[in-house]
């Protein structure tokens, strides 16, 4: 099969689809591999190391998906990249379409066969392809949390891990899955006092076998967030409602509440957020403050480590991209995990949870 993997052209946005270590997998195994020239320039992979993972570089995006039988992205085809894509040829790509209805017209219109990495699931009723990001944007957010706090950038003046003779910062965790859990991790080796709080029993019991006493498990009221927030010095929402908007776990009543100076990190924001002061920043202004609360709310937080995402993300999709080569479609019917991951066949919308977020036909 002909692989093909554009430049991205989303704003900000410096991943590529795939790192040249993934390419020589490809090429090694009989398929043909073309890249648009300097993809991955601006994370450190040039032209030069794709080449020699056996790929042939191509001057434009256009170039790429006429040649190409399946093109390998990272961020949802933009209206311009969707004109491009014709009957026959296979998409793998993030697509989140349920909240992108021109998107999702765009590619019915286009006859492709489009696969979602954020829908393809797994044995345990995970989603592998979006757990690499999750795993990124955890370890990302007490680091970010930390400046926040620094008092140039309006916070409180603390230091997460103390020093002998002053208390570390008490950083609190809102659920406790792969973003939770990284998140946690990181503030743990930066030194804070980490309290972790989750819905699930399960999962308390897991990350207590996990971490023993080096950190605080509580299960997550309504009371016991309450009495967090009063003694945090920075909060991290990672709390997910599979299918649903993030619930509001702090309320702007509750701000007051709070050490002035202190930061909320919330990382459920792609999700509408879980605190009733969210909403979406960006990489370029990613903090605003409320009642003398920090809020940083990035809802692309990997963009800001691309090269760390993008071999992340390889990692993840090689297997998958490598069963779509080989196999062409049949690869879904052979994978009832991969088949998860189809959202538009021939114009036809094939995930449910699409169909009904803008009343099709499913
Ligand atoms: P996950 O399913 O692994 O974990 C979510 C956890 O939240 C679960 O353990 C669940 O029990 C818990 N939870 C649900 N309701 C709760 C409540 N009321 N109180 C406490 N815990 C509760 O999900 P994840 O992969 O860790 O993702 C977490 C969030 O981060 C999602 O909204 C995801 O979309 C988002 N995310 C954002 C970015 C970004 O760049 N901003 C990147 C990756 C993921």
């Amino acid at each position: 099969m002909l692989i093909g993997v554009p430049k991205e052209i989303k704003n900000h946005e410096y991943r590529v689809g795939l790192t040249p270590a993934g390419v020589r997998e490809l090429t090694s195994a009989g398929h043909d591999v073309v890249v648009e020239t300097n993809a991955g320039l601006a994370i450190g992979l040039d032209n030069a190391q794709y080449e020699s993972a056996g790929a042939k570089i191509l001057d434009s995006a256009e170039a790429v998906f006429e040649q190409a039988d399946m093109i390998v992205k990272v961020k949802e085809p933009q209206p311009n990249e969707c004109k491009m894509l014709r009957e026959g040829q296979l998409l793998f790509t993030y697509l989140h379409l349920a909240a992108d209805k021109p998107q999702t017209d765009l590619l019915m219109a286009s006859g492709a066969t489009c696969v979602a990495y954020e829908t393809v699931t797994d044995a345990h009723g995970g989603l592998p392809l979006l757990a690499p990001m999750s795993e990124v944007a955890g370890r990302l957010a007490p680091q970010e949390g930390a400046a926040c706090l620094k008092k140039a950038n309006g916070g409180s003046g603390v230091l997460i891990g103390g020093v002998p003779g002053v208390s570390p910062a008490q950083v609190s965790v809102i659920g406790g899955g792969v973003v939770g859990l990284n998140a946690a991790r990181i503030a743990l080796g930066m030194g804070a006092n980490v309290t972790i709080l989750d819905r699930s029993l399960a999962r308390l019991k897991e990350i207590d076998d996990m971490f023993g006493d080096k950190l605080n498990t509580l299960f997550s009221t309504e009371e016991a967030i309450r009495e967090q927030i009063k003694i945090a010095d920075m909060v991290i929402g990672a709390v997910l409602i599979p299918g649903a908007a993030a619930p509001k776990l702090i309320s702007k009543d509750m701000l007051s509440t709070m050490k002035p100076g202190s930061v909320l990190v919330d990382v459920a924001i792609d999700q509408g957020g879980c605190f009733e002061t969210s909403k979406p920043t960006t990489h370029q202004e990613p903090t605003y403050e409320i009642d003398g609360v920090i809020h940083y709310c990035v809802a692309n937080m990997p963009g800001a480590v691309a090269r760390t995402s993008t071999f992340a993300l390889t990692n993840a999709t090689l297997p998958y991209v490598v069963q779509l080569a080989n196999k062409g479609k049949d690869a879904l019917a052979a994978n009832p995990h991969l088949l998860e991951g189809l959202n538009v066949h021939k114009g036809q919308l094939t995930c449910e949870a699409v169909a009904e977020a803008f009343n099709y036909d499913f």
